[in-house]
């Protein structure tokens, strides 16, 4: 079977032209898939019979299944939990903000980086999502949105930077104007600091927003939280992304985990104002951790959090608290999935 979800038009055009199938076939497949939403090949009328059996024997538009489902109480936040065709299970948020839709999209099964307060990684990493799961999240929520998504992040399950190639072919797919239209501006890939591949995508040549998970100013504690740490030092993965900053020209956004005891001194305040300050126009987001029976963290004070916010901002730096949206629907990374229990994964 020929997955046809996740190809880009010269790719489908490819699959007709060796199939003896007329080229511009492909370009009615693509219109169909991404902006008709018609996946039953019967139901694709521009196609004579015989075209629609061919491709309902040889090929198929493989989207998730939804398993359950969470909407927020104000019903701005729904969280898909999915499930892909061998079972695995990923999660997927679409955030109605005010300025459009938002999706944040899982690039992995699970993750090997083992970031402690992080529910995704608790089982490690199973597999790579393929270029066709990582855009089929974002056709299933188109289909239920029903409007337009005006910007993605790459911040659900999963490293984006280790499953390089097929994150970055899916953005250059959902990208095109025949697909989603989305501009690279509006992407955001979400790194907790995979350095080589930091450089990679600056090299790439794609306006796309790099976030990275940064969660402490100190090697001890970034290496405390984030096992990652041991493997890239503070220092060379601020380096790497002043590289991203000054080839690309984007704004950089950092994220801090806000984790009571752990990583909110005044000191680290001071050290985090004076990191974003190498930045110009970064933008800092705080966030609140949030903890659940597996993961005994705990977030700081709202005083605390908002003394360690204007800390930050003396140094001139955009800097905010992120609102807890998902919280109350589980939101935070791989917790609905931890929620229903783990269907069998099989980790090597
Ligand atoms: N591997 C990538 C992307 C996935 S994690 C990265 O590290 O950036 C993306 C983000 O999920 C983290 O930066 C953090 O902001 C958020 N996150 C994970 N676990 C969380 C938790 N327990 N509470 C709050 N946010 C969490």
């Amino acid at each position: 079977m020929i997955e046809l979800l996740g190809k880009s038009l010269s790719e489908l055009q490819e699959i007709m032209v060796s199939h003896k199938i007329p080229k511009f076939r492909g370009k009615q497949l693509i219109d169909y898939i991404y902006s008709r939403f018609i996946f039953d090949f019967q139901d694709m009328t521009q196609f004579p019979k015989s075209l629609r059996d061919w491709l309902e024997k040889h090929c198929t538009i493989t989207l998730p299944t939804i398993i359950a489902e969470s909407i927020s109480p104000e019903g701005n936040t729904r969280k898909l939990l999915l499930e892909l065709s061998d079972g695995s299970r990923i999660e997927t948020v679409l955030m109605a903000q005010h300025y459009g839709n938002s999706i944040c999209v899982s690039s992995q099964v699970g993750c090997a980086m083992g970031c402690v307060f992080c529910a995704s990684t608790q089982g490690g990493l199973f597999r790579d999502l393929t270029v066709a799961e990582i855009v089929g999240q974002v056709v299933l929520f188109r289909t239920l949105a029903d409007e337009a998504i005006h910007s993605l992040v790459i911040m659900g399950a999963g490293e984006p930077l280790q499953n390089y190639n097929n994150t970055v072919q899916a953005l250059q797919l959902i990208h095109e104007p025949y697909a989603f239209n989305i501009s690279y501006r509006k992407m955001t890939i979400s790194t907790c600091g995979w350095v080589p591949n930091i450089y990679k995508l600056a090299d790439e040549g794609l306006p796309i927003t790099l976030a990275l998970s940064l969660h402490a100013t100190n090697d001890t504690v970034r290496r405390q939280i984030m096992p990652v740490g041991a493997r890239y030092a503070l220092d060379e993965v601020l380096e790497a992304v002043t590289y991203y900053y000054n080839t690309t020209q984007r704004r950089i956004t950092f994220e801090y985990i806000l984790i009571n005891d752990v990583n909110v001194s005044q000191d680290e305040a001071h050290q985090l104002g004076r990191i974003g300050k190498q930045f110009p126009n970064c933008h800092i987001n705080l966030i609140p951790v949030n903890g659940n029976e597996h993961i005994q963290l705990y977030k700081p004070s709202n005083k605390d959090m908002n003394t360690f916010k204007d800390i930050v901002s003396s140094y001139g730096v955009s800097v905010t608290i992120r609102k807890e949206m998902g919280d109350a629907i589980q939101a935070a990374c791989g917790q609905l999935k931890a929620a229903h229990g783990r269907k069998e994964e099989i980790h090597e």
